[in-house]
Protein backbone atom coordinates (compact mmCIF):
# COMPACT_ATOMS: atom_id res chain seq x y z
CA UNK A 1 0.00 0.00 0.00
CA UNK A 2 1.45 3.42 -1.46
CA UNK A 3 2.01 5.92 1.89
CA UNK A 4 -0.07 8.35 0.20
CA UNK A 5 -3.23 6.25 1.21
CA UNK A 6 -2.66 6.57 4.48
CA UNK A 7 -2.21 9.97 4.83
CA UNK A 8 -6.12 10.72 5.30
CA UNK A 9 -9.73 10.25 4.35
CA UNK A 10 -10.94 9.35 1.95
CA UNK A 11 -8.19 6.84 1.06
CA UNK A 12 -9.40 6.64 -2.45
CA UNK A 13 -9.00 10.35 -2.98
CA UNK A 14 -5.01 10.05 -1.55
CA UNK A 15 -4.59 6.96 -3.83
CA UNK A 16 -6.11 9.10 -7.15
CA UNK A 17 -3.88 12.19 -6.15
CA UNK A 18 -1.08 10.14 -5.78
CA UNK A 19 -1.84 8.47 -9.72
CA UNK A 20 -3.21 11.91 -11.30
CA UNK A 21 0.70 13.52 -9.92
CA UNK A 22 2.13 11.11 -12.35
CA UNK A 23 -0.05 12.26 -15.40
CA UNK A 24 1.33 15.58 -17.16
CA UNK A 25 -1.89 17.89 -17.50
CA UNK A 26 -0.48 21.38 -18.13
CA UNK A 27 -3.10 23.44 -20.18
CA UNK A 28 -3.29 22.61 -23.64
CA UNK A 29 -2.21 18.92 -22.96
CA UNK A 30 -4.92 17.44 -21.28
CA UNK A 31 -5.07 14.10 -23.38
CA UNK A 32 -3.69 12.06 -20.90
CA UNK A 33 -5.06 12.91 -17.56
CA UNK A 34 -8.62 12.83 -20.00
CA UNK A 35 -8.22 9.22 -20.88
CA UNK A 36 -7.05 8.61 -17.40
CA UNK A 37 -10.39 9.30 -16.47
CA UNK A 38 -12.08 8.01 -19.09
CA UNK A 39 -10.96 4.80 -18.85
CA UNK A 40 -11.88 4.97 -14.85
CA UNK A 41 -14.92 5.84 -15.68
CA UNK A 42 -15.66 3.33 -18.15
CA UNK A 43 -14.30 0.83 -16.23
CA UNK A 44 -17.06 1.73 -13.37
CA UNK A 45 -19.37 0.82 -16.19
CA UNK A 46 -20.70 4.41 -16.51
CA UNK A 47 -20.89 5.85 -20.22
CA UNK A 48 -18.31 8.91 -21.49
CA UNK A 49 -18.61 11.59 -23.47
CA UNK A 50 -16.11 14.17 -25.05
CA UNK A 51 -16.73 16.72 -26.56
CA UNK A 52 -15.33 19.05 -29.57
CA UNK A 53 -13.79 21.50 -27.21
CA UNK A 54 -12.40 18.44 -25.82
CA UNK A 55 -14.34 18.33 -22.14
CA UNK A 56 -15.12 14.77 -20.80
CA UNK A 57 -18.61 14.10 -19.59
CA UNK A 58 -19.39 11.64 -17.49
CA UNK A 59 -22.90 10.44 -16.64
CA UNK A 60 -24.10 8.00 -13.24
CA UNK A 61 -27.71 7.37 -13.32
CA UNK A 62 -29.93 7.22 -10.24
CA UNK A 63 -30.45 3.54 -8.85
CA UNK A 64 -33.88 4.17 -9.16
CA UNK A 65 -36.10 6.81 -10.48
CA UNK A 66 -34.46 9.97 -11.18
CA UNK A 67 -35.79 13.03 -9.24
CA UNK A 68 -32.86 15.29 -9.56
CA UNK A 69 -29.85 15.91 -11.72
CA UNK A 70 -27.03 17.17 -10.47
CA UNK A 71 -23.98 18.79 -12.37
CA UNK A 72 -20.26 18.09 -10.56
CA UNK A 73 -17.79 19.87 -12.41
CA UNK A 74 -13.77 20.29 -12.58
CA UNK A 75 -11.09 21.62 -14.51
CA UNK A 76 -8.11 18.86 -15.92
CA UNK A 77 -5.60 21.16 -16.24
CA UNK A 78 -2.99 23.05 -14.13
CA UNK A 79 -0.66 25.42 -13.96
CA UNK A 80 3.43 24.17 -14.61
CA UNK A 81 4.99 26.53 -12.53
CA UNK A 82 8.31 25.71 -11.42
CA UNK A 83 11.95 27.04 -9.37
CA UNK A 84 14.43 28.03 -11.86
CA UNK A 85 16.74 25.62 -9.77
CA UNK A 86 14.26 22.81 -10.48
CA UNK A 87 15.03 20.07 -13.16
CA UNK A 88 11.49 19.31 -14.71
CA UNK A 89 10.39 18.29 -17.75
CA UNK A 90 6.22 19.06 -17.34
CA UNK A 91 5.44 17.03 -20.30
CA UNK A 92 6.96 13.57 -18.97
CA UNK A 93 8.47 13.99 -15.06
CA UNK A 94 5.94 12.63 -12.40
CA UNK A 95 5.55 15.65 -9.84
CA UNK A 96 7.76 14.57 -6.54
CA UNK A 97 4.94 14.85 -3.87
CA UNK A 98 6.08 15.43 -0.45
CA UNK A 99 4.47 15.78 3.21
CA UNK A 100 5.47 18.68 4.61
CA UNK A 101 4.17 20.70 8.22
CA UNK A 102 2.73 24.33 8.57
CA UNK A 103 1.50 25.07 12.07
CA UNK A 104 0.91 21.19 13.35
CA UNK A 105 -1.00 20.75 9.82
CA UNK A 106 0.08 18.51 7.37
CA UNK A 107 0.12 20.00 4.17
CA UNK A 108 1.05 17.89 0.57
CA UNK A 109 3.40 20.15 -1.56
CA UNK A 110 5.58 19.28 -4.37
CA UNK A 111 8.77 19.41 -4.95
CA UNK A 112 9.79 22.33 -6.90
CA UNK A 113 7.18 22.96 -9.11
CA UNK A 114 3.22 23.43 -8.83
CA UNK A 115 1.38 20.72 -7.18
CA UNK A 116 -1.58 20.66 -9.44
CA UNK A 117 -4.15 20.69 -6.91
CA UNK A 118 -5.35 23.56 -8.47
CA UNK A 119 -8.27 21.22 -9.72
CA UNK A 120 -6.11 18.20 -8.98
CA UNK A 121 -8.26 18.07 -5.75
CA UNK A 122 -11.49 18.43 -7.46
CA UNK A 123 -10.64 15.51 -9.92
CA UNK A 124 -10.11 13.32 -7.20
CA UNK A 125 -12.88 13.87 -5.45
CA UNK A 126 -15.53 13.25 -8.84
CA UNK A 127 -13.21 9.99 -8.89
CA UNK A 128 -13.27 8.93 -5.68
CA UNK A 129 -17.38 9.24 -6.25
CA UNK A 130 -17.57 7.15 -9.27
CA UNK A 131 -15.40 4.49 -7.49
CA UNK A 132 -17.73 4.60 -4.42
CA UNK A 133 -20.59 4.06 -6.32
CA UNK A 134 -19.04 1.27 -8.07
CA UNK A 135 -17.93 -0.66 -5.12
CA UNK A 136 -21.42 0.22 -3.32
CA UNK A 137 -20.17 2.08 -0.61
CA UNK A 138 -22.58 4.98 -2.10
CA UNK A 139 -25.86 4.52 -3.07
CA UNK A 140 -28.20 7.71 -4.63
CA UNK A 141 -31.67 6.58 -5.61
CA UNK A 142 -32.90 9.81 -7.00
CA UNK A 143 -30.45 11.81 -7.65
CA UNK A 144 -28.10 11.27 -11.32
CA UNK A 145 -25.07 12.97 -11.43
CA UNK A 146 -23.50 14.34 -14.70
CA UNK A 147 -19.31 14.86 -14.33
CA UNK A 148 -18.00 17.49 -16.28
CA UNK A 149 -14.23 17.93 -16.53
CA UNK A 150 -13.18 20.60 -18.47
CA UNK A 151 -10.08 21.89 -20.24
CA UNK A 152 -8.10 24.77 -21.20
CA UNK A 153 -9.49 26.20 -17.81
CA UNK A 154 -6.15 27.83 -16.63
CA UNK A 155 -5.03 28.80 -20.30
CA UNK A 156 -8.21 30.80 -21.97
CA UNK A 157 -10.94 29.00 -20.44
CA UNK A 158 -11.56 27.53 -23.41
CA UNK A 159 -12.84 24.43 -22.74
CA UNK A 160 -15.88 26.31 -20.60
CA UNK A 161 -16.50 29.03 -23.78
CA UNK A 162 -16.79 26.33 -26.28
CA UNK A 163 -18.79 23.63 -24.16
CA UNK A 164 -21.25 21.67 -25.84
CA UNK A 165 -24.17 23.31 -24.19
CA UNK A 166 -26.94 19.87 -25.26
CA UNK A 167 -24.44 18.04 -22.79
CA UNK A 168 -24.83 20.54 -19.83
CA UNK A 169 -27.77 18.64 -18.39
CA UNK A 170 -29.13 19.48 -14.36
CA UNK A 171 -30.88 21.88 -12.72
CA UNK A 172 -28.10 22.26 -9.82
CA UNK A 173 -24.43 22.21 -10.28
CA UNK A 174 -21.32 22.17 -8.15
CA UNK A 175 -18.11 23.46 -9.22
CA UNK A 176 -14.89 22.08 -7.10
CA UNK A 177 -12.30 24.63 -8.20
CA UNK A 178 -13.04 27.23 -5.52
CA UNK A 179 -13.33 27.97 -1.92
CA UNK A 180 -11.55 25.93 1.06
CA UNK A 181 -12.78 24.71 4.16
CA UNK A 182 -15.26 25.91 5.57
CA UNK A 183 -16.24 28.27 2.27
CA UNK A 184 -19.12 28.04 0.40
CA UNK A 185 -18.73 30.32 -3.15
CA UNK A 186 -22.08 31.47 -4.42
CA UNK A 187 -21.21 33.97 -7.58
CA UNK A 188 -18.55 35.58 -9.26
CA UNK A 189 -18.38 38.57 -11.49
CA UNK A 190 -18.52 38.39 -15.08
CA UNK A 191 -16.14 41.09 -17.13
CA UNK A 192 -16.44 43.65 -19.67
CA UNK A 193 -13.10 44.36 -21.36
CA UNK A 194 -12.44 47.55 -23.17
CA UNK A 195 -10.45 49.38 -25.35
CA UNK A 196 -10.48 52.88 -26.58
CA UNK A 197 -7.49 54.62 -29.33
CA UNK A 198 -7.88 58.43 -28.74
CA UNK A 199 -6.54 60.24 -31.98
CA UNK A 200 -3.72 62.47 -30.48
CA UNK A 201 -3.34 64.60 -33.85
CA UNK A 202 0.30 65.22 -32.85
CA UNK A 203 2.86 68.00 -33.81
CA UNK A 204 6.02 68.45 -33.71
CA UNK A 205 7.50 70.12 -30.88
CA UNK A 206 9.66 72.75 -33.30
CA UNK A 207 6.48 73.81 -34.40
CA UNK A 208 5.50 75.61 -30.97
CA UNK A 209 7.07 79.07 -30.30
CA UNK A 210 8.76 78.72 -27.08
CA UNK A 211 11.42 76.99 -26.59
CA UNK A 212 10.67 73.95 -24.48
CA UNK A 213 12.64 71.04 -23.10
CA UNK A 214 11.17 67.65 -21.84
CA UNK A 215 10.74 66.70 -18.37
CA UNK A 216 9.45 63.01 -17.26
CA UNK A 217 6.88 62.16 -14.22
CA UNK A 218 7.35 59.08 -12.49
CA UNK A 219 4.85 57.41 -10.68
CA UNK A 220 6.01 54.04 -8.82
CA UNK A 221 6.18 52.10 -5.51
CA UNK A 222 2.22 51.54 -5.69
CA UNK A 223 1.03 47.91 -4.20
CA UNK A 224 -1.33 46.78 -7.74
CA UNK A 225 -2.67 43.62 -7.38
CA UNK A 226 -5.45 41.78 -8.85
CA UNK A 227 -8.36 44.16 -10.68
CA UNK A 228 -10.83 42.05 -9.38
CA UNK A 229 -9.88 40.58 -5.64
CA UNK A 230 -7.73 43.47 -4.74
CA UNK A 231 -10.38 45.99 -5.94
CA UNK A 232 -11.65 47.13 -2.27
CA UNK A 233 -8.65 47.08 -0.73
CA UNK A 234 -8.11 50.45 -1.15
CA UNK A 235 -5.08 50.76 -3.24
CA UNK A 236 -3.98 53.65 -5.48
CA UNK A 237 -3.64 52.89 -9.72
CA UNK A 238 -0.63 54.55 -10.93
CA UNK A 239 -2.54 55.37 -14.06
CA UNK A 240 -5.56 57.08 -12.30
CA UNK A 241 -3.19 59.21 -10.11
CA UNK A 242 -0.57 60.41 -12.76
CA UNK A 243 -3.73 61.46 -14.44
CA UNK A 244 -5.01 63.61 -11.33
CA UNK A 245 -1.31 64.99 -11.01
CA UNK A 246 -0.56 66.14 -14.78
CA UNK A 247 -4.57 67.74 -14.83
CA UNK A 248 -3.75 69.70 -12.16
CA UNK A 249 -0.34 70.81 -13.18
CA UNK A 250 -2.33 71.52 -16.76
CA UNK A 251 -4.26 73.62 -14.84
CA UNK A 252 -1.55 75.98 -13.58
CA UNK A 253 1.00 75.54 -16.29
CA UNK A 254 1.52 75.80 -19.61
CA UNK A 255 2.49 71.65 -20.75
CA UNK A 256 2.56 69.45 -23.47
CA UNK A 257 2.35 66.18 -23.29
CA UNK A 258 4.36 63.86 -24.85
CA UNK A 259 3.75 60.30 -23.73
CA UNK A 260 1.67 59.01 -20.96
CA UNK A 261 2.42 55.19 -20.56
CA UNK A 262 1.64 52.97 -17.79
CA UNK A 263 0.64 49.20 -16.78
CA UNK A 264 1.02 45.70 -18.69
CA UNK A 265 -2.55 43.95 -18.28
CA UNK A 266 -6.38 45.23 -17.93
CA UNK A 267 -6.55 42.75 -14.82
CA UNK A 268 -3.99 44.05 -12.89
CA UNK A 269 -4.01 47.59 -10.57
CA UNK A 270 -1.21 49.57 -12.48
CA UNK A 271 1.11 49.82 -10.52
CA UNK A 272 3.61 52.39 -11.75
CA UNK A 273 3.11 54.87 -14.53
CA UNK A 274 5.16 57.88 -16.32
CA UNK A 275 4.26 60.56 -18.37
CA UNK A 276 6.83 63.22 -20.79
CA UNK A 277 5.69 66.64 -20.82
CA UNK A 278 7.25 69.34 -22.74
CA UNK A 279 8.11 72.96 -20.42
CA UNK A 280 9.36 76.21 -20.30
CA UNK A 281 12.33 76.20 -18.72
CA UNK A 282 11.44 78.44 -16.48
CA UNK A 283 8.66 76.64 -15.27
CA UNK A 284 10.88 73.19 -14.18
CA UNK A 285 11.38 74.89 -10.20
CA UNK A 286 8.03 75.72 -9.69
CA UNK A 287 6.09 72.67 -11.33
CA UNK A 288 8.51 70.37 -9.26
CA UNK A 289 7.33 72.27 -6.14
CA UNK A 290 3.97 72.34 -7.09
CA UNK A 291 3.94 68.41 -8.12
CA UNK A 292 5.84 67.67 -4.20
CA UNK A 293 2.65 69.70 -2.87
CA UNK A 294 0.02 67.16 -4.60
CA UNK A 295 2.42 63.56 -3.95
CA UNK A 296 2.55 64.92 -0.59
CA UNK A 297 -1.59 65.38 -0.48
CA UNK A 298 -2.25 61.99 -1.93
CA UNK A 299 0.22 59.77 0.57
CA UNK A 300 -2.05 61.46 2.83
CA UNK A 301 -5.00 60.05 1.64
CA UNK A 302 -3.40 56.34 1.19
CA UNK A 303 -1.49 56.64 4.02
CA UNK A 304 -1.00 52.64 5.23
CA UNK A 305 -1.69 51.59 2.37
CA UNK A 306 0.73 52.93 -0.71
CA UNK A 307 3.71 54.03 1.97
CA UNK A 308 5.96 53.33 -0.63
CA UNK A 309 4.10 55.72 -3.42
CA UNK A 310 6.78 58.21 -5.36
CA UNK A 311 6.70 60.69 -7.65
CA UNK A 312 9.88 61.92 -9.44
CA UNK A 313 10.09 64.29 -11.76
CA UNK A 314 13.50 65.07 -14.00
CA UNK A 315 14.87 66.58 -16.99
CA UNK A 316 15.53 64.30 -19.66
CA UNK A 317 17.53 64.45 -23.16
CA UNK A 318 15.49 66.23 -26.24
CA UNK A 319 14.10 63.50 -28.58
CA UNK A 320 14.81 64.23 -32.59
CA UNK A 321 11.26 64.74 -34.03
CA UNK A 322 9.72 64.76 -30.64
CA UNK A 323 6.09 65.44 -30.76
CA UNK A 324 3.25 66.76 -28.55
CA UNK A 325 -0.51 65.92 -28.42
CA UNK A 326 -2.59 68.74 -30.30
CA UNK A 327 -3.32 71.91 -27.53
CA UNK A 328 -7.08 71.21 -27.84
CA UNK A 329 -7.00 67.59 -27.73
CA UNK A 330 -4.66 67.42 -25.13
CA UNK A 331 -7.34 69.34 -22.81
CA UNK A 332 -10.17 66.94 -23.22
CA UNK A 333 -7.71 63.99 -22.79
CA UNK A 334 -6.67 65.13 -19.63
CA UNK A 335 -10.31 66.25 -18.73
CA UNK A 336 -10.94 62.54 -19.48
CA UNK A 337 -8.37 60.88 -17.21
CA UNK A 338 -9.56 62.67 -14.60
CA UNK A 339 -12.69 61.83 -14.54
CA UNK A 340 -12.83 58.50 -15.97
CA UNK A 341 -14.14 55.79 -13.26
CA UNK A 342 -11.27 53.50 -12.21
CA UNK A 343 -11.69 51.35 -8.94
CA UNK A 344 -15.19 50.49 -6.71
CA UNK A 345 -18.21 51.75 -8.08
CA UNK A 346 -20.90 50.34 -5.57
CA UNK A 347 -20.70 48.04 -3.19
CA UNK A 348 -22.56 44.43 -3.05
CA UNK A 349 -25.86 45.21 -1.82
CA UNK A 350 -25.91 42.22 0.76
CA UNK A 351 -21.91 41.30 1.49
CA UNK A 352 -20.47 44.64 1.65
CA UNK A 353 -16.68 43.57 1.74
CA UNK A 354 -17.87 43.21 -2.18
CA UNK A 355 -17.64 45.60 -4.82
CA UNK A 356 -20.69 45.02 -6.79
CA UNK A 357 -19.52 46.46 -10.08
CA UNK A 358 -15.91 48.22 -10.50
CA UNK A 359 -13.57 48.88 -13.09
CA UNK A 360 -9.95 49.30 -13.84
CA UNK A 361 -7.81 51.64 -15.73
CA UNK A 362 -5.36 48.97 -16.36
CA UNK A 363 -3.13 50.26 -19.72
CA UNK A 364 -2.54 53.26 -20.75
CA UNK A 365 -0.16 53.48 -23.73
CA UNK A 366 0.92 56.34 -26.51
CA UNK A 367 1.68 55.31 -29.69
CA UNK A 368 2.28 56.89 -32.74
CA UNK A 369 -1.04 58.91 -33.42
CA UNK A 370 -2.96 58.06 -30.57
CA UNK A 371 -3.55 56.92 -26.87
CA UNK A 372 -5.05 53.52 -25.91
CA UNK A 373 -7.01 53.27 -22.79
CA UNK A 374 -7.29 49.85 -21.65
CA UNK A 375 -10.23 48.90 -18.95
CA UNK A 376 -11.59 45.66 -17.55
CA UNK A 377 -15.40 46.39 -15.86
CA UNK A 378 -16.37 43.26 -13.43
CA UNK A 379 -19.83 43.38 -11.42
CA UNK A 380 -21.75 40.67 -9.89
CA UNK A 381 -24.63 41.95 -12.20
CA UNK A 382 -25.20 41.68 -15.67
CA UNK A 383 -27.28 44.76 -15.77
CA UNK A 384 -24.85 46.85 -13.91
CA UNK A 385 -21.19 45.46 -15.90
CA UNK A 386 -23.50 46.74 -19.32
CA UNK A 387 -24.09 50.05 -17.23
CA UNK A 388 -20.33 50.74 -16.53
CA UNK A 389 -19.37 49.66 -20.06
CA UNK A 390 -22.34 52.42 -21.46
CA UNK A 391 -21.36 55.08 -18.75
CA UNK A 392 -17.55 55.09 -20.04
CA UNK A 393 -18.79 54.83 -23.65
CA UNK A 394 -21.20 57.92 -23.04
CA UNK A 395 -18.04 59.80 -21.35
CA UNK A 396 -15.76 59.02 -24.08
CA UNK A 397 -18.43 60.60 -26.68
CA UNK A 398 -19.22 63.79 -24.42
CA UNK A 399 -15.21 64.28 -24.47
CA UNK A 400 -15.75 64.87 -28.58
CA UNK A 401 -12.08 63.08 -29.10
CA UNK A 402 -12.38 61.03 -32.09
CA UNK A 403 -11.68 57.68 -31.42
CA UNK A 404 -12.32 53.64 -31.98
CA UNK A 405 -13.63 51.56 -29.84
CA UNK A 406 -13.53 48.27 -29.10
CA UNK A 407 -15.06 45.62 -26.82
CA UNK A 408 -12.21 43.03 -26.63
CA UNK A 409 -13.85 40.50 -24.22
CA UNK A 410 -16.64 39.38 -22.51
CA UNK A 411 -18.06 36.91 -19.69
CA UNK A 412 -21.05 37.05 -17.94
CA UNK A 413 -21.33 36.75 -14.32
CA UNK A 414 -22.91 34.20 -11.96
CA UNK A 415 -25.19 36.02 -9.99
CA UNK A 416 -25.35 35.38 -6.89
CA UNK A 417 -28.57 33.38 -5.49
CA UNK A 418 -28.56 33.74 -1.42
CA UNK A 419 -32.10 32.12 -1.72
CA UNK A 420 -31.41 28.96 -3.38
CA UNK A 421 -32.05 25.82 -2.36
CA UNK A 422 -28.33 24.32 -2.82
CA UNK A 423 -26.95 26.86 -0.91
CA UNK A 424 -29.98 26.17 1.83
CA UNK A 425 -28.42 22.61 1.48
CA UNK A 426 -25.23 23.47 1.50
CA UNK A 427 -25.01 26.10 4.90
CA UNK A 428 -27.53 23.06 6.63
CA UNK A 429 -24.70 20.29 5.97
CA UNK A 430 -21.90 21.97 6.61
CA UNK A 431 -23.31 23.31 10.06
CA UNK A 432 -24.47 19.88 11.07
CA UNK A 433 -21.09 18.34 10.25
CA UNK A 434 -19.12 21.10 11.81
CA UNK A 435 -21.72 23.34 14.46
CA UNK A 436 -20.79 26.36 12.49
CA UNK A 437 -22.01 28.25 9.62
CA UNK A 438 -19.88 27.83 6.41
CA UNK A 439 -18.93 31.43 5.19
CA UNK A 440 -20.64 32.42 1.68
CA UNK A 441 -18.38 34.15 -0.73
CA UNK A 442 -18.24 36.01 -4.07
CA UNK A 443 -15.33 35.70 -6.15
CA UNK A 444 -14.39 39.39 -7.43
CA UNK A 445 -12.86 37.20 -11.14
CA UNK A 446 -14.30 35.44 -13.36
CA UNK A 447 -15.20 31.49 -12.41
CA UNK A 448 -14.53 29.01 -15.43
CA UNK A 449 -18.36 27.78 -14.10
CA UNK A 450 -20.12 30.71 -14.70
CA UNK A 451 -20.15 30.32 -18.04
CA UNK A 452 -21.95 26.82 -17.75
CA UNK A 453 -23.92 28.23 -15.79
CA UNK A 454 -25.16 30.70 -17.79
CA UNK A 455 -26.31 27.68 -20.32
CA UNK A 456 -29.55 27.91 -18.01
CA UNK A 457 -30.33 30.66 -16.15
CA UNK A 458 -32.79 28.87 -13.48
CA UNK A 459 -29.72 26.83 -13.00
CA UNK A 460 -28.56 26.67 -8.59
CA UNK A 461 -25.07 27.03 -8.17
CA UNK A 462 -22.49 26.72 -5.98
CA UNK A 463 -18.89 26.20 -5.74
CA UNK A 464 -16.08 24.80 -3.42
CA UNK A 465 -13.06 23.05 -2.48
CA UNK A 466 -10.18 21.69 0.19
CA UNK A 467 -7.89 24.73 1.11
CA UNK A 468 -5.07 25.09 -1.29
CA UNK A 469 -2.19 27.60 -0.30
CA UNK A 470 0.18 29.19 -3.10
CA UNK A 471 -1.99 28.34 -5.91
CA UNK A 472 -0.09 28.66 -9.33
CA UNK A 473 3.41 28.68 -7.65
CA UNK A 474 6.10 26.12 -6.82
CA UNK A 475 4.87 26.57 -2.94
CA UNK A 476 1.43 25.14 -4.17
CA UNK A 477 0.21 23.17 -1.05
CA UNK A 478 -2.94 21.50 -0.26
CA UNK A 479 -3.76 20.86 3.44
CA UNK A 480 -4.25 17.32 4.17
CA UNK A 481 -7.32 17.53 7.12
CA UNK A 482 -9.92 19.97 4.90
CA UNK A 483 -9.83 16.58 2.13
CA UNK A 484 -11.56 14.73 4.23
CA UNK A 485 -13.97 17.83 6.02
CA UNK A 486 -14.73 18.89 2.34
CA UNK A 487 -15.26 15.17 1.05
CA UNK A 488 -17.87 14.90 4.07
CA UNK A 489 -19.45 18.39 3.32
CA UNK A 490 -19.68 17.13 -0.34
CA UNK A 491 -21.02 14.01 0.55
CA UNK A 492 -23.67 15.30 3.00
CA UNK A 493 -24.96 17.72 0.30
CA UNK A 494 -25.44 15.14 -2.18
CA UNK A 495 -27.33 13.05 0.43
CA UNK A 496 -29.67 15.46 0.85
CA UNK A 497 -29.90 16.13 -2.44
CA UNK A 498 -30.74 12.00 -2.91
ZN1 LIG B 1 -8.59 26.17 -10.90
Amino acid sequence: MSKFKELGKPEEFWDYFEQISKIPRCSRFEERIRNFIKEEGEKFGFKTTIDKAGNLFISIPAKSTEKEKLILQCHMDMVCEKNDNVLHDFSKDPLKLKVIEINNEKWVTAEGTTLGADNGNGICFLLTIMKKINDGSLNFNSLSLELIFTVLEEYNLGGAKNIDKSLVKGNMLINLDSGGDGMVTNGCTGGIGFIADIKTKPISVDNLKDNLNPIKLILSGLTGGHSGGDITRGRGNANKLLSHILWKIGKNYSIHINSINGGNAANAITRESNAILYIKEEDFAEIKSFTNILIKELKKNYEEVEKNMHLSIERIESKINATVFSEEIQKKILDLLYIIPCGPLSLHPKIRIFAFASTNLGILKTEKDYIRIRMLHRSFSEYYNEKTCEEVITLLKMSGLEMTRTITGYYPPWEPNFDSKLLKLAKESYSELYNKEPLVILVQGGLECTLLINIHPEMEAIAMGASIRDMHSPNESLQVSSVEKTWNFLLRILQKLD
